[in-house]
């Protein structure tokens, strides 16, 4: 997958919103004396089919295309390298002009359905203490045309990208697409806003809302707003402990939100939406799964709609929380379901040996760092494994 020619004094289609982009199109097409049905044929080629070359959209006439080539871009990014895990998981390396680089993760679920991983951010300034992403630091936003084109094409390949087989391929229903990779999403809220309004729109990707999942930290304010604009979206709050003490120490960003002002927020959440919130609770055996913390948690969940996603921590170079074994996270759901009655689910891990999994994200460039670092933290494990319980910092 080649970039075009990246003259800046080309307009990044992807980048200009659901609106303007209709808009840009009619106004350039009319000034070359092009009828304006050709607009939705562009927009079709590139948003429905993926097609992100123009030379290669036949059903428009050969001067037309090459017209569009010299006025506008479609590549934000560049594809940078893929990497495929054991269990068929793919993570796409992105590169901007600027040298930022971005991972997405394309992973293989039931019944043939695939979940996309998208990132919305280089880095991460909220340090979270069980994050790959947050050990990179404060990175810049990615733009909405940096997280569409994410979603045009998940993984690089030829045209339409290599998990596209109709010719309407964005309304697909196998797709399902969860904004859960690198950064922070509401940190960057106009540009991911932008990009949802693409991905839904009927004109462009046909992606129906409830086939998205935001999944946040926790600001109050931009959740509530994310509900009020967005309220068919699925919004998913990182919880990860039930008591502020705790979640300070493993989220930072918690000083700022308190736990009544968060559990205020996804009340207000719950009742724009008439939705229910999804609560992820990463597994950090030893820090955050005792008696105490498990009934905290089941007390929150009985206050609000929701249900809970218990995600086993997947290890990060340099980290020593440990990960918990399959039936430890299965003794937990059940514990937790009988003091709740909520729904409590356990996320499969996918990509772990690939660092593809759920907060494994950093931008890795090489497939051999993956192989490497994925060699060392399985040795690792296994040393705890026979060890006993492993460390993690003090509460
Ligand atoms: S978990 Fe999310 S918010 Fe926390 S550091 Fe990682 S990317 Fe940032």
């Amino acid at each position: 997958m080649k970039k075009q020619d990246s003259n800046k004094s080309k307009v990044s289609l992807l980048d200009l919103g659901a609106n303007k982009a209709a808009a840009h199109l009619t106004e350039q097409l009319g000034h070359w004396g092009v009828k304006p049905f050709r607009g939705k044929q562009i927009l079709r080629q590139v948003f429905q089919r993926g097609t992100l070359d123009f030379a290669l959209m036949t059903d428009l006439p050969i001067e037309l295309r090459s017209r569009l080539a010299s006025a506008y871009e479609l590549y934000p990014l560049l594809t940078a390298g893929k990497s495929v895990s054991r269990d068929r998981t793919i993570k796409q390396l992105w590169r901007a002009d600027d040298g930022s680089v971005v991972e997405s993760v394309v992973i293989p679920m039931q019944r043939g359905h695939r979940t996309v991983c998208l990132s919305t951010q280089t880095g991460c300034a909220l340090g979270c203490s069980f994050c790959a992403t947050g050990r990179l630091g404060a990175g810049r936003n990615l733009s909405a045309g940096e997280i569409l084109v994410q979603t045009i094409h998940p993984v690089s390949g030829g045209q339409g990208g290599e998990i596209r087989d109709s010719d309407n391929a964005n309304s697909d229903r196998s797709l399902n697409y969860v904004f859960m990779g690198m950064g922070e999403p509401m940190l960057n809220y106009e540009n991911l806003a932008s990009a949802i309004r693409v991905m839904n729109h009927n004109d462009f990707m046909q992606v129906g809302a409830r086939r998205i999942t935001v999944s946040t930290v926790g600001l109050p304010e931009q959740m509530v707003r994310f509900s009020t604009e967005f309220p068919q979206v699925k919004l998913a709050l990182s919880l990860h402990a039930a008591e502020d003490k705790l979640r300070r120490n493993l989220m930072p960003v918690a000083a700022k939100t308190p736990l009544p002002e968060l559990i205020k927020a996804c009340h207000e959440c719950n009742r724009i939406t008439g939705r229910r919130i999804t609560l992820e609770y990463l597994v950090l055996p030893g820090i955050n799964d005792s008696e105490s913390d498990i009934t905290a948690l089941a007390r929150i969940s009985k206050r609000l709609s929701c249900k809970i996603n218990l995600i086993g921590y997947n290890p990060v170079d340099g980290l020593t929380f440990r990960k918990p074994t399959h039936p430890e996270l299965i003794q937990l759901r059940d514990k937790l379901f009988e003091l709740c009655k909520t729904a409590v689910t356990i996320r499969d891990p996918h990509g772990n040996d690939i660092a593809g999994a759920c907060g494994q994200l950093a931008g890795v460039r090489t497939p051999g760092a993956h192989a490497r670092r994925a060699v060392r933290t399985e040795k690792r494990e296994a040393g705890r494994q026979r060890g006993g319980k492993g460390r993690g910092p003090a509460r």
